[in-house]
Parts: structure tokens; sequence; C-alpha cells
């Protein structure tokens, strides 16, 4: 009999082969005959060897990683002991009845988020923020459909995050796109210019993706349910509103948050993430099923909503990230409000302390975040935002992100978040304005960066012309 252990040398005493299922029906060169061609290596060095790919990585518990709209925040490691609590780690199709712990959890974190939204209902399962977008967008979709409505279009504000024309588009919809003002906030007669009865909804973040709070909210919100349109809420700026306000009493109808973002799981490298997506009243029966209920005794997954738009993730959605935000919100409880508070204290800060020395687009109080342009360096001294982002990288700070919003030229968006301290702050602010007198007097130094990293710089026309997708070279 040929099995797969049958090749091997086995071990002296055990025999490898007994329980081993015939494998005849395996094709003869999928069977290896000679040794796999492992590495001999120690547990030492194994050790060692993930270590050091470890130290050539760059995280937030290394330095500053003040990357605009992604809310990197520092993420309790208390979170992570949780979260792997063995109670936890439950076989995916065990009943409700043995998943009496984690479906609870799973509903207190429901009622939480919807305290904290203002919402009427909540659905957990969305993976990412653009998940929850899709979701969002289908249960938009579906209410139209349920009413005998077929809006097609969904407007959407220039400074938008790419995900939300995407998310609108692969839900069906076409997207119309409406120009910010010169405060950097959603020009209120553009919209009505393009508000017409074809409109499902708009697509809006608030404060909006220039760190810039939208002032016309509630006029836009009136305009848009008097045309029987909704209003979307792309929460991933809710950092900068935890408890002082919600997008419920802003008007909005549907809502998701990144729990990756506001609620303290580490993300980055693409996930795991959670996007839950909460609703008003109305679009309660869309949500996608199951949802977590409580009957007074028993936790368990409704599957019971007339019109709900389907499952959207397999299972209890990315249940570690739940567990995560749920005891964050839990550590926090109305210390959420100070973290609001503090992030968007630290961003006024740094750009005030910034504005000298590179300049503001729009020169407003800003939120938890704001942008500057790195136009002047560019024109006056050759160095674009690309390489002051590189240049960042020799002063142990990530890269804030570059280029984004579409609409600031050289853009450089700049989060802190509230988890820094006024020295950290500082050493940054240092280290920007070196920057910018060495664009002045030393261009090459600028234009070489970075100089300390474990990779220097690239060929970047190479990598996108080229690019080397394989995991093994
Ligand atoms: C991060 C982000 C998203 C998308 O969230 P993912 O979890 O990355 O899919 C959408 N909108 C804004 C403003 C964001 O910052």
């Amino acid at each position: 009999m040929k099995t797969i252990f049958e090749k091997s040398n086995g071990i002296d005493g055990i025999n490898l082969t007994d329980n081993v299922e015939n494998i005849d029906f395996l094709p003869a060169s999928f069977i290896k005959d000679s040794a796999v061609g492992l590495p001999q290596v120690s547990e030492l060095e194994v050790m060692r060897h993930y270590k050091e790919l470890s130290d050539l990585n760059f995280c937030i518990e290394k330095g500053f990683y003040p990357l605009g709209s992604c809310t990197m925040k520092y993420n309790p490691k208390v979170n992570e002991f949780l979260s792997s609590l063995e109670g936890f780690n439950l076989h995916p199709h065990v009943e409700d009845s043995m998943a009496q712990g984690s479906l609870k959890l799973m509903y207190n974190l429901q009622e939480a988020l919807l305290k904290i939204t203002g919402m009427d209902a909540i659905t957990l399962q969305p993976s990412a923020g653009a998940h929850g977008e899709m979701t969002g967008m289908m249960i938009i979709k579906k209410y139209f459909d349920s009413i005998g409505e077929d809006r097609k279009k969904v407007i959407i504000p220039d400074s938008a995050h790419g995900t939300n024309p995407a998310s609108a588009k692969m839900a069906g919809f076409d997207i119309v796109e409406i120009k910010s003002n010169s405060k950097g906030q959603v020009d209120i007669d553009a919209l009505k210019a393009v508000l017409d009865k074809d409109v499902a909804a708009i697509m809006m973040t608030n404060p909006n993706t220039l760190g810039i709070f939208e002032e016309g909210v509630k006029e836009i919100s009136d305009l848009m349910h008097e045309n029987g349109s909704l209003l979307y809420y792309d929460g991933a700026n809710f950092n900068a509103i935890m408890g002082y306000t919600n997008p419920k009493l802003m008007g909005f109808d549907v809502v998701h948050l990144n729990l990756h973002k506001t609620f303290s799981t580490p993300h980055g490298g693409g996930g795991p993430g959670a996007g839950p997506v909460a609703v008003v009243e109305k679009l309660k029966e869309f949500l996608p099923t199951p949802v977590i209920a409580f009957d007074g005794k028993q936790y368990y997954r409704n599957y019971n909503l007339k019109n709900s738009i389907g499952s959207v993730k397999d299972f209890y959605g990315n249940f570690s990230v739940l567990v995560r935000a749920y005891s964050y919100i839990l550590m926090m409880g109305k210390n959420l409000k100070h973290a609001s508070e503090n992030a968007v204290l630290n961003a006024n800060y740094l750009k005030e302390k910034l504005k000298n020395y590179y300049d503001l687009p729009y020169d407003e109080p800003c939120m938890h975040e704001f942008v500057i342009t790195g136009e002047r360096q560019k024109h006056e001294n050759g160095v674009s935002t690309l390489n002051i982002a590189k240049a960042l990288m020799d002063g142990n700070t990530h890269p804030p992100t570059v280029y984004f919003p579409l609409i600031v030229h050289e853009a450089i968006m700049i989060e802190p978040t509230e988890s820094e301290t006024k020295e950290k702050m500082d050493e940054f602010v240092e280290t920007m304005i070196s920057i910018a007198k060495e664009a002045k007097t030393n261009p090459e130094q600028i234009l070489s960066a970075p100089h300390t990293t474990p990779v220097k710089k690239i060929d970047e026309v190479t990598a996108a012309r080229h690019p080397d997708l394989n995991y093994i070279s």
C-alpha cells in the first residue's frame, strides 16, 4: 500500500503508516520520492529570523504614524489578550444555545454602537469600511425597489474617499460628483443643481476628508429628505465626533463605522477589520441577516427580516475585531468623548505649528486631521510631496497620507490621533521644519531620501510598470 508516509524514514518505534488512508488515487506525479527541501534550522534560528524581519517593519509601537484618514491610534494590548480568550474560540457551526457568551457580546456591542451613532438598528457583518459602504448602498437600493421607485443616481462630493463611488457603482448606481466650495465643504448650490427625483442618495463623511466639519449638513439632509432621497454617512472619520454629535442628529439614514480605525483594532496591511452598518427605523427590515437578537432569555441569530438584502459575510463576521471594539468601548466609557477631543486638539496643534512652513489649502479650524500642500516646495525647490514623505521615514515617522484628497495638489494629510504626546508631536514638527529648510538649502538630501530605512530609494517607475507580484521569485 502506497501511503503518504511510506516513503519517508519515519521515526523509530512509531509506525507512521498506521491509520493513514490509501492514496492510490493520487497521480504519481504528485507523490514525492525525495525529502522536501526545507532548511534544517533550530527554533532559536527561526525565532531570530522572524524577529529580524519584524524589526524591518514600521509600526505604531515603533514611531509616529500620522496616516491621515486611517486613524492609526494606539490599540491597547489588553484587547489582544481578551480577543484570544479560549471561550471565544468557537466552532462556527455551534448552535446558538452553546454560543451565548459570544452572542451576548455581539448584542451588547450592537447596543453600544447604536447609542454612539444614534441609529435604530445595526448589522455587525461587514468586514471593512468599503464592505459596509456596499452593504449600505445595497440596502438603499432595495429600499427604493420596495417602494416602487427606480432611482439611479448617487451624489458624491469630490473630496470623498475613493471607496464611496466604487461601492455605489458596485451596488448598481450611477455616480454624480459635486464640487467642494472655497471652504472645503460641499457646495450646496452645486448640490441643488443636480438634485432631482432620480437621486437615491448622497454619500458624505463628516468631518470630510479635508478634516473639515460640514457646517451645511443639516441643510443638506433637509434638502435630500424633501426630495425623497437618503443620506449615507461614511463613518471612517468618526474618531473626530464621538460623544459630541452623531450621524442621526445630522440627518443621516445609513452609516458605517470602521471598528479597526475608531474602535481600536490594529490595521494596515489589509485587515482584518469590521465595518458595522447602522440604519434608521424605516431601513431596519433591509439589513443583512442574521442580526443578533435577544428574546429576554436567549441571544440568537435572527434570520427573519422581511426585506433583507441577504447575508454579506459568513458566520459571526470578523468576531475578534468585535471583541476588541467592545472591550475598548467598555474601558473608555464616557472618555470616548475625550478621545475625540484630544484627537481634534492634537490635529489643530500640529496644523498651527506647521502652517508657517507649508501652505494650507484651507486655513480653517480642523477636526481630527488636516491637509497641507507641498506645492510651495515643489515649485520653489523641486521637492515633491512624495520626496517629503520619504524624507520623513528617515525621521522614524511613517509618511502621512499623500496625494489624497484628490482636490488638493501635492496633498499631505496628517492625523496625529489622540494617542500621541506633545513631545512626540513636537519631534514631528521639528522633522517637518527641517525638511522644509533642507528642501531650500540642500534639496538633493530630500530628493535622495530615504537614507536610513532597510530598503533605500526604490525605482517607482519600474515597480509600477513591471510589478513583480510573486511571493517567491
Ligand atoms: C478608510 C476609509 C474608508 C474605507 O475603509 P476600509 O475599512 O479601508 O475599507 C472609507 N472612507 C474613508 C474616509 C476612509 O478613511
